[in-house]
């Protein structure tokens, strides 16, 4: 039977809970315990599958292909779990299960209520994830004192008096603010955000304070006595420049240690030393490299999660910094792509989708392309290289994806549908994982160093297979196919440098301790062209 690690954020939003449950599960695994982490989100959507980039940040997609909040990226990078559906769970789709019960009739004529009826379903989603874990790690969305999370505060109120405490732990991730004018950290908001949680019957085990400067004892003394916390497990969350820190200081500051206590495990010895090593070398790098992307949601980084993330993973690989110049596309479409992306020593055009600043992209393309600087086309990106290299090589002026152009004379990319010749595709997206055969010699082949790989998809256009042969004559090979012969994956301009587009995202699959193959070689190329090449530092 699992034991439970409930995780709740008060006093203000976006202090980093799911940085901090994905930091708990990686010291926990270093324990050797094997570890499960999910996210409850309060919100009624059914899935972020439909909710801008803008607002929510990037759709994290699974292996069996979930559209999920971002935290579950962070959840695997800091672990060796591969989610799947049930590692995230909307109200949305919990009133939707609820209310499909309904109709059925499952409830036999009794009246359908929040307590019992949603909060079973919420906790008998908790329980199922649990199965398979020794400690399963859920963390609650949203900040407490939100009407919308307050079934799911239920349900986990429930579980603890189910099961135990010594079962179930409550963490609960604050905010100590320092006051500039008075040169002091401040304890009032964490005693009042407690205080909302004890209102609706939850004790916090152990608080997480994030602040700007270490807590000295006597604070922490005094949060214990006010928040009726053991003052050992008054754990600093200090800011810190990398993410992939925190479950160092956590550790230093004894927070698996007291975990594991409370919850009545043994203190099996730690192995962070992989992880340590990667911190060391992410904290000093020896060169850097200048990596452009060229999108549409850059205003927000949360947007491009696990691309940024994957592309400073990769610079540890290769002993060097990344800096990411985000670049608008529409921006390109003013200046002209020279002008913007002289100086930058690798090119990568990201997902996406709608029409607004696609021929911006398709300019960094072909600057990329004509001026021999190592480009990434990941999807969106990927489809654009193909437009582009029809359009500039094929000769073909009108080429483009159906998805910006209904009626042009040259679909290069039409949709899934007119691909399988099926209906019931209709608007469906291709989500999740599929596998992927390599062409011998390919740079996708050398990078991943195998002939199958499995990535994980999120798209409705497809490249259409009438382009193949011309592309393969004048130089853009098709290294990546499906096993049935009828997905593009891959696409390779020859005569170049490093010129590659996925129409997978690998992305979401590069971890510290594994970086993503087709990403290592990216950096590995733009380096060699800032070292080589004429760009500026
Ligand atoms: N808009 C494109 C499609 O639907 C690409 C999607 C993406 O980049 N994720 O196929």
């Amino acid at each position: 039977m699992a034991k439970f690690i409930f995780v709740t954020g008060g006093v203000v939003s976006s202090l980093g809970k799911g940085i901090a449950a994905a930091s708990i599960g990686c010291l926990l695994e270093s324990r050797g315990f094997k570890v499960s982490i999910q996210k409850l989100d309060p919100y009624i959507n059914v899935d972020p599958g439909t909710m801008s980039p803008f607002q929510h940040g990037e759709v994290f997609v699974t292996e069996d292909g979930a559209e999920t909040d971002l935290d579950l990226g962070h959840y695997e990078r800091f672990t060796s779990q591969e989610s799947t559906k049930g590692n995230n769970f909307t109200a949305g789709r919990i009133y939707l299960q609820v209310i499909e019960k309904e109709r059925r009739g499952d409830y036999l004529g009794g009246t359908v209520q929040v307590i019992p009826h949603v909060t079973n379903e919420i906790k008998s989603v908790i329980r199922e994830q649990a199965k398979n874990a020794d400690i399963a790690i859920v963390e609650i969305g949203g900040t407490v004192g939100d009407i919308e999370s307050l079934p799911f505060l239920e349900a986990i109120r429930q579980i603890q008096l189910e099961e135990g405490s010594v079962n179930a732990l409550f963490i609960h991730l604050t905010l100590i603010p320092y006051i500039r004018a008075s040169h002091e950290l401040k304890t009032k908001p964490t005693q009042h955000s407690v205080k909302e949680l004890l209102s609706i019957g939850i004790q916090p085990d152990i608080l997480l304070c994030r602040t700007e400067y270490q807590i000295q004892r006597d604070m922490k003394a005094k949060i214990a006595l006010f928040c009726n916390v053991k003052e050992e497990a008054v754990i600093t969350a200090r800011d810190v420049e990398h993410v992939y820190e925190c479950p160092l200081y956590f550790s230093e500051e004894g927070l698996d240690y007291i975990i594991l206590k409370y919850l009545g495990l043994p203190l099996q010895e730690r192995h962070l030393e992989r992880w340590e090593s990667f911190v060391e070398r992410l904290k000093h790098p020896e060169d850097s490299v200048t990596i452009g992307i060229v999108g549409k949601y850059i205003k927000y980084e949360d947007s491009y999660k696990s691309l940024k993330e994957a592309l400073v993973i990769s610079g540890v690989a290769n002993n060097c910094a990344v800096e990411i110049k985000w670049i608008e596309a529409e921006e390109i479409e003013k200046q002209g792509a020279r002008e913007v992306l002289e100086n930058i020593h690798g090119i990568l055009v990201p997902g996406g989708f709608g029409e607004r600043g696609i021929e911006g992209k398709m300019a960094a393309v072909r600057y990329a392309r004509e001026n021999k600087v190592p480009f990434f086309g990941i999807c969106l990106g990927m489809q654009l290289a193909t437009i582009e290299f029809a359009r500039s090589v094929l000769g073909l002026k009108d080429a483009n994806s159906t998805e910006f152009d209904r009626n042009t004379g040259n679909p290069v990319f039409y949709k899934l549908r007119d691909l399988l010749g099926d209906e019931t595709y209709g608007g469906n997206m291709r989500l999740g994982k599929f596998e992927c055969l390599l062409r011998k010699g390919s740079r996708a082949e050398n990078a991943y160093g195998t002939n199958s790989v499995g990535e994980r998809h999120r798209h409705r256009y497809e490249f259409n297979p009438a382009y193949k042969d011309l592309c393969e004559q004048k130089g853009l090979s098709i290294t990546g196919i499906s096993p049935d012969n009828k997905f593009v994956e891959i696409v390779e301009v020859r005569e170049h440098p490093w010129f590659l587009g996925c129409q997978f995202h690998p992305e979401f699959k590069s971890r510290p301790l594994y970086p993503h193959p087709l990403f290592r070689e990216f950096v590995k190329a733009s380096y060699k062209n800032r070292i080589e090449g004429k760009t500026e530092k």
